[in-house]
């Protein structure tokens, strides 16, 4: 997905003589991935790694329940969940791919909770530092 500016400069190149440099330019534009900085279009190529982070919120919502916690304990948790995921480097750095300790999907997966420790601890402390203090759910 483009956004409006690289549309705009397409079209701008899209005229009787194009140069060889400027066909070069545009297969370049459209074989990568678009980070412009906008909201919308960040959301749409990380959309599933988004989709993972708040579905482990969910299930750790689901499974803790609301947590209202001072910023210490916050980072005593994720401190914790970054530990799992230098552990699950350390399996893959020294164990080749066939070792049982070497599994990838175990560091994503690590680095998900993360994300989403880091998402409630920042909406615990934004709630906590709001003047109309209440817990708002996930
Ligand atoms: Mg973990």
């Amino acid at each position: 997905m483009l956004n409006a500016d690289q549309v705009s400069h397409i079209i701008s190149l899209l005229k009787p003589q194009v140069s060889k440099e400027e066909i070069e330019q545009v297969e370049i534009m459209l074989s990568t991935p678009v980070v412009s900085g906008d909201v919308q279009s960040m959301a749409f190529y990380h959309a599933d790694v988004i989709k993972d982070v708040l579905t482990e919120r969910v299930r750790q919502h689901n499974k803790f329940g609301y947590q209202n916690r001072p910023p210490f304990e916050w980072f005593l948790i994720l401190s914790e969940e970054v530990g799992e995921v230098a552990k699950e480097c350390v399996e893959m750095q020294f164990n080749d791919a066939s070792h049982p300790h070497s599994n990838p999907a175990a560091y994503r997966k690590e680095l998900v909770e993360v994300a989403a420790v880091a998402l409630a601890a920042l909406q615990n402390f934004d709630m906590r530092a709001s003047s109309h203090a209440k817990p708002i759910g996930l």
